[in-house]
């Protein structure tokens, strides 16, 4: 488990990586002076606004006003998420992540990737090589795989027997204590042995392509059908989905994701050419998978049998989702015909015919609607108010926004009900491609973004009066801390700066303040005697206010003397 990202962390990660080189396997960048340039990938342009300054460790965009630092950049691209981002770049910078709680808890889960990755590739080999491979093979064949699936998705055997990894990896007592641990090894009775026998074996991969688990499939008639690993240090069955490393590699931007129900599900539709099909591991999606499968496609369409149990299946699968419907992204349910897999499916009508019903599958709305009038008569005004209750119970789990506004409209409109105000929340921030206007700013809130632009100037203002600290007003409090930080840390840069209000009240503030083109009209030169001069001003400030203090302060004695002087 990962803990606290500490700012010290950050610190060190952002010194490590260099944004030029982050940025540059996304983006052509063109080297121009200093900075570097590119056309932005968050927006639609021809001529390049978008600027990647190695001194600043940020990227800035002066047409839609994207900007942030190496973390910004994978998350907005990349659409991860925060850890997952510091994840990535630790990787890449070779920075092992802090352990989960102040002291590391449990064993180093190095050791266990290993083992995994190692029992991977000798499931592998034994597909190729082991005496008792024709049954696998001859399975395999029959479901139609071709060797390419079979190794993109680097399927493999385990043979019959009880000790084909206890042998081959369990030389040790350590090392079979982590074969147990990793889930390859079962204990019954003090005696350990293979947990797969007899098995086609699936690897399931986490975001990073390491081995975490597996699930197996039977060869005989043995039960059960598929046996997955139990969860362990390094698998959490709700938040790994099996497929979705392999898709990722197969294609960078795919059209949506398809969540299906089985591991051979997600290998026939790839077969076919259908390469972002993903499965959960033996249970329903919980809504961190679901929330991870957002944020890798611009749609998702999850798939279900069409008998009793796959509705019902997929109202749980509704209503996990709809904390994190935000409309923005096409949820849709797609019901098979009676008996039917997606594995038979696509087999006897190829891809695009499986396509052309992925296209057409129902959206959220459409489903949660013909659910519940299929529970609750609409003719009825006891009906009408049992759906009601029903749908407004739902809406308030919910994000508020337009899209649940639109679902509340729709509601109305179908039990007749006076439609409700739509005042109160405004809908979503209209999206990236359009243009965002540049601010105007006060005198502190410039003062605070010329410190996000070049941390150095701190430097400048740190030795004058700082009597404007008293000033009442919350931005002062935020430029005070900013100083601060800036002055004990000579070197940070913007994208270490502004990396320290990430997760905090402030942090929209400061995202909003740290926008390359608030200062783009200051002259480089004039940069740092603008911020000098801000913070004099409101020193003078200050001093103003305090002068009228003290008048009213002597007005009031004054008048205080005087009705003494009445008694
Ligand atoms: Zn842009």
């Amino acid at each position: 488990m990962v803990g606290r990202i500490t700012h010290e962390f950050k610190d060190q990660l952002l010194a490590r990586t260099d944004i030029v080189e982050v940025v540059g396997l996304r983006v052509p960048l063109k080297k121009a002076g200093p900075l570097f340039k590119a056309c932005c990938p968050f927006h639609t342009e021809k001529t390049p606004s978008f600027v990647v300054t190695p001194a600043r460790q940020t990227y800035h965009c002066f047409g839609c006003g994207a900007h942030g630092n190496a973390i910004d950049f994978l998350i907005e691209l990349d659409r991860l998420s925060f850890p997952e981002a510091v994840e990535e770049l630790a990787h890449r910078a070779g920075m092992p992540l802090p352990e989960a709680g102040d002291a590391p808890r449990g064993p180093d889960p190095k050791p266990l990737y290993a083992l995994l990755e190692q029992a991977a590739g000798l499931y592998q080999q034994a597909l190729r090589e082991h005496p008792a491979r024709d049954v696998a093979v001859g399975y395999l064949k029959r479901r139609g795989l071709t060797g390419d699936v079979v190794q993109g998705y680097g399927l493999g055997f385990a043979p019959p027997g009880w000790s084909f990894l206890l042998d081959a990896l369990g030389k040790s007592a350590e090392q079979r204590e982590r074969l147990v641990t990793a889930g390859l090894l079962s204990e019954r009775d003090g005696r350990r042995y293979d947990r797969f026998r007899a098995r086609i074996m699936f690897p399931i991969r986490d975001r990073r392509g390491r081995a975490v688990g597996f699930g197996g499939r039977v060869l005989d008639d043995g039960e059960p059908k598929y046996l997955n690993s139990p969860e362990t240090p390094v698998f959490v069955k709700g938040r790994e989905l099996y497929g979705l490393y392999e898709s990722q590699q197969a294609r960078r931007n795919p059209p949506r994701l398809l969540l299906v129900e089985g591991y051979m599900d997600v290998i026939a539709l790839a077969q076919f050419g259908i390469d972002y099909a993903v499965a959960a591991l033996g249970t329903a999606a919980t809504a961190e998978q679901i929330k991870r499968l957002l944020r890798c496609a611009p749609e998702l369409v999850f798939c279900f049998d069409g008998d009793k149990a796959g509705r019902e299946a997929a109202w749980k699968a509704l209503k996990t989702a709809l904390p994190l419907a935000t409309g923005q992204q096409p949820l849709r349910f797609l019901f098979l015909p009676e008996g039917e897999d997606p594995d038979t499916l696509v087999r006897k009508e190829g891809r695009d015919a499986f396509e052309a019903r992925l296209a057409d599958a129902r959206i959220l709305s459409a489903f949660l609607f013909e659910h519940l009038e299929a529970r609750h008569d609409i003719a009825t005004p006891e009906g009408r108010a049992g759906l009601a209750d029903e749908v407004r119970g739902l809406l308030a789990t919910m994000p508020a926004g337009s899209y649940r506004e639109q679902l509340a409209a729709e509601l109305a409109r179908r039990t007749g009900a006076p439609s409700p105000r739509a005042g109160g929340s405004p809908g979503r921030p209209a999206p990236r491609s359009s243009v965002a206007p540049v601010p105007s700013l006060s005198p502190l809130r410039r003062a605070i973004a010329l410190l996000l632009d070049d941390p150095s100037r701190a430097a400048l203002v740190v030795d004058r009066p700082a009597d404007w600290r008293e000033l009442d007003n919350p931005g002062v409090r935020l430029l005070a801390e900013m100083l601060d930080i800036a002055s004990a840390y000579p070197g940070i840069t913007s994208a270490g700066l502004a990396e320290r209000w990430r997760g905090t009240d402030d942090e929209r503030t400061v995202r909003r303040l740290a926008d390359a083109r608030l200062v783009a009209l200051i002259p480089d030169t004039g940069r740092g005697e603008e911020l000098v001069a801000i913070v004099d001003r409101l020193n003078k400030d200050v001093a103003a206010q305090r002068r009228a203090a003290e008048i009213q302060r002597r007005w009031r004695e004054r008048a205080a003397t005087r009705d003494d002087g009445n008694h």
